[in-house]
């Protein structure tokens, strides 16, 4: 069994010495137990939070201990009621070949899922981020105005176009002209800004002419502070992630925004709220989200883009990678 540990936990960065692949016999499962063969490992940017020993909504990973990750995995052998041989499964088995359940949290997805990757992304957590964040927190009106950075990303990506599909005015923000082509060519976004543009402020100005009534809340940095001037009175913000400072060993350099941030908030009379999606919204959402988004995508109306990295041992940098920018679309490791 390969896996990969957190070797040190970073101060910024992560880097060669954070992550550690390391080799073990393949575990054996017991009475009422299955063995799991990961297939497709997600790499999320949650995962960076993980590395960190700071109080947070989850425990972190300890220094030895396996990265977290779900996976969608093929049972091998089972001794668990409702999962036979064959059958694929969402499961939390973290960055590994092998992994024995006894059926907690696992999701069986049946012997021939159509797209089982898919259970890790548009139909899976970041889709549901986006589809729960967007409508219950966002709550879009037709002809309002919704802003979303990493908008090439799984979780930005379906807020623009499920906003689109609300009737909405949908501007998104990426990283360089090729995301943003996607982003308005692929994706039906009105426009997409560069945020690494000279002139970002200005241009994401120009696109949101009759202001900004929904900010989903994905990166923080510099976009949330161009934001800022443009929020509408009672425009919505769910916060969902602030990418861009994950990686920051503390607090950003620069003037102090807060003054900024809460006199935003009282003038414009902002509703801002944080979520996670895990245990933010009622459970019956869960299946209203998976009957929409099942049907947009039969219907053509929400398209998704993935990314595939090759192999485990790739994984670490992937990780580093996204955090940074480096990739486009849902970044799933083939593991099988
Ligand atoms: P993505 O695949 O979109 O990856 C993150 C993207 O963030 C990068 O590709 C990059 O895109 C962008 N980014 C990184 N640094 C910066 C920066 N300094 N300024 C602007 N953009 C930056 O991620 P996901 O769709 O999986 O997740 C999006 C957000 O949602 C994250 O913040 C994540 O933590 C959060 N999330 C929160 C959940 C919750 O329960 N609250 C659940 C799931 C996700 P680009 O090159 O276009 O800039």
């Amino acid at each position: 069994n390969r896996k990969i540990i957190l070797a040190s936990r970073p101060k910024g960065a992560p880097d060669d010495t954070t992550l550690r692949l390391e080799t073990e016999a393949v575990p054996l499962p017991g009475k009422g137990e299955m063995l799991l063969r990961t297939v497709w490992l997600s790499l999320d940017p949650y995962m960076r939070g993980r590395m960190n020993d700071a109080k947070s909504y989850a425990t972190p990973v300890e220094i030895g201990g396996v990265m977290t990750a779900q996976v969608v995995a093929e049972v091998i052998e089972s001794d668990v009621a409702g999962f036979s041989k064959g059958d694929y499964v969402l499961a939390p088995s973290g960055w590994q070949d092998w992994f024995v359940s006894d059926g907690t949290q696992v999701l069986n997805l049946g012997p021939e899922p159509q797209n089982p990757s898919w259970a890790l992304g548009i139909l899976g957590m970041p889709g549901y981020t986006a589809y729960a964040g967007l409508l219950k927190i966002g709550e879009p009106k037709p002809g309002e105005t919704v802003v979303v950075a990493a908008a090439s990303g799984p979780v930005g990506a379906t807020v623009g176009q499920i906003a689109k599909i609300k009737g909405c005015h949908v501007v998104g923000i990426a990283g360089g002209a090729e995301k943003c082509t996607h982003v308005v060519e692929t994706l039906g976004f009105d426009a997409c800004i560069d945020h690494r543009a000279e002139d970002f402020a200005d241009q994401l100005a120009a696109a949101c002419p009759d202001g900004i009534d929904v900010y989903f809340e994905n990166v923080g940095g510099k976009v949330l502070y161009a934001v800022l001037p443009l929020l509408n009175p009672f425009a919505r913000m769910p916060v969902c992630g602030m990418v861009a400072w994950y990686n920051l060993p503390g607090l950003p350099d620069g003037p102090d925004h807060g003054p900024q941030i809460l006199s935003t908030i009282l003038r414009m009379k902002v509703k801002m709220q944080g979520f996670i999606i895990f245990d933010s919204f009622p459970a019956e959402l869960y299946q209203e989200f998976a009957r929409d988004m099942t049907g947009w995508l039969a219907e053509g109306k929400v398209r998704y883009k993935e990314q595939v990295v090759e192999g485990l041992e790739a994984a670490p940098q992937a990780l580093y990678d996204l955090l940074e920018g480096r990739n486009f679309g849902k970044v799933l490791v083939r593991v099988g």
